[in-house]
């Protein structure tokens, strides 16, 4: 790809003050696009300067919700190296989700190179402070103009950047839980393996009502019978019973995290046993109360790892250990920050320099 590049010659501010970073506040001076129409493919790969869309009111995007997503992560290491965490595994992903949505794939290779190329551009607002980095956000919307409800012939690709804080600026906080009883994240045949923007609109709902019941995340169940536990919010869930791992099996309802993903890796390379199965809810809450559930953490690139320290299910509520974060989950954290942060070694080759 011939990435044509026009720098800024207006750069904003940075922000100062690190410990207000937070998530997806700030962003960055450029901003990666690409066009694709049918007939022609993807065409004019470009950087611009940071800028607002100009898009005809009557846009697929707005009425049908043609748009997929994905997330990742720049680190800076100690050497003041830049490097991302396993972005083909996004690619593919990403090509995943526009083939459910009926969207054109961008290439993996493509995909690679126009992150790589952003965050070189805009290398200097990769922050270095412990546990900061430069939020990645791909994604892809249909701009053909009509309200006819059929897949789009005309796509944008846009990929915007901006740093992010610590994830744990006051330490790891493990969070509380509820467990969703009535509405429903996905269903067989329907998008949940997806990162479309529908996903989220249809789930902001039941998250609103667990944040006034005074709960942090939503945990769904499975959309069929209620019965199975499927993700939390923006992360997948695991549970450590008696010493071995579960968590939901990838069928098409549950998001393939990358982080869920390389950690199933690190288990098997540690002989943890990994159960990647369909467990019920009730055998969760009857496993806290047996003593036999010793850690719950949910995982996803933007916490990496997010113990858990409370369930509530209809009116049941499970406490988890003492409420701190347990050895097997701080262990999970300390190696998958290290390898992204290029403190450990890398030996599993997960990360990729943006000048390589
Ligand atoms: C992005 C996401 C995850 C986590 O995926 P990672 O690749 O690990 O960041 C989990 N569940 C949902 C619903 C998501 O959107």
């Amino acid at each position: 790809m011939d990435i044509k590049i026009t720098k800024t010659t207006n750069p904003k501010a940075k922000p100062t003050d690190v410990s207000k970073l937070g998530f997806g506040q700030f962003f960055s001076d450029h901003m990666f696009l690409m066009d694709y129409d049918e007939g022609v493919g993807w065409h004019d790969p470009r950087i611009e300067p940071y800028h607002n869309f100009e898009l005809d009111p009557a846009c697929v995007i707005f009425h049908y919700a043609q748009e997929i997503f994905e997330g990742m992560k720049a680190y800076k290491t100690a050497e003041g190296k830049i490097q991302l965490f396993r972005p083909d595994c996004n690619a593919r992903r990403m090509q995943d989700s526009a083939d459910r949505l009926c969207m054109p794939k961008v290439p993996v290779e493509d995909f690679i190179q126009a992150a790589k190329a952003l965050v070189q551009v805009d290398r200097d607002w990769v922050p270095d402070h412990e546990g900061t980095s430069l939020y990645i956000r791909p994604f892809m919307f249909a701009t053909d103009v009509t309200l006819g409800v059929h897949a789009s012939k005309k796509y944008t690709f846009c990929i915007i950047t901006g740093p992010v804080g610590a994830y744990y600026a006051e330490g790891i906080n493990p969070v509380k839980i509820y467990v969703e009883d009535d509405y429903i994240r996905a269903a067989p045949g329907l998008t949940g393996f997806t990162k479309c923007g529908g996903n989220y609109a249809a789930s902001i709902k039941a998250g609103d009502l667990a944040e006034k019941q005074g709960y942090d995340q939503v945990l769904w169940l499975d959309g069929v019978n209620k019965k199975y536990v499927e993700e939390v919010g923006s992360m997948n869930i695991m549970f450590k019973i008696d010493g071995e791992i579960y968590t939901a099996p990838c069928e098409g309802t549950v998001l393939p995290g990358v982080t869920r993903r390389s950690i199933l890796e690190l288990c098997k390379d540690w002989g943890v046993k990994v159960h990647e199965e369909h467990v019920a809810i009730a055998d969760i809450m009857d496993a806290a109360k047996n003593g036999k559930l010793e850690e719950v953490f949910g995982c996803g690139t933007a916490a990496v790892i997010s113990p858990v320290k409370e369930l509530k299910w209809k009116g049941d509520i499970a406490k988890i250990g003492d409420g701190n974060i347990g050895p097997f989950t701080q262990k999970l954290y300390d190696t998958l920050t290290g390898i992204q942060w290029g403190k450990l070694p890398d030996s599993k080759g997960w990360t990729t320099g943006i000048d390589e």
